[in-house]
């Protein structure tokens, strides 16, 4: 799942959420330009 960066903002979008909008821009300032983000890689350790 590919996340983007807001330039101007510095949210970061999930793709999934740009599906819904018109064109590539941020859902939260209306900025046009966004970074794509490297997938994060997340170590989650479980305990009992
Ligand atoms: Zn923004």
């Amino acid at each position: 799942m590919a996340h983007y960066l807001c330039e101007k903002c510095g949210k970061v979008i999930d793709s999934n959420e740009l599906l819904g909008l018109p064109g590539i821009r941020c859902p939260s300032c209306g900025h046009r330009i966004l970074y794509k983000a490297r997938s994060q890689i997340v170590h989650e350790i479980k305990s009992h």
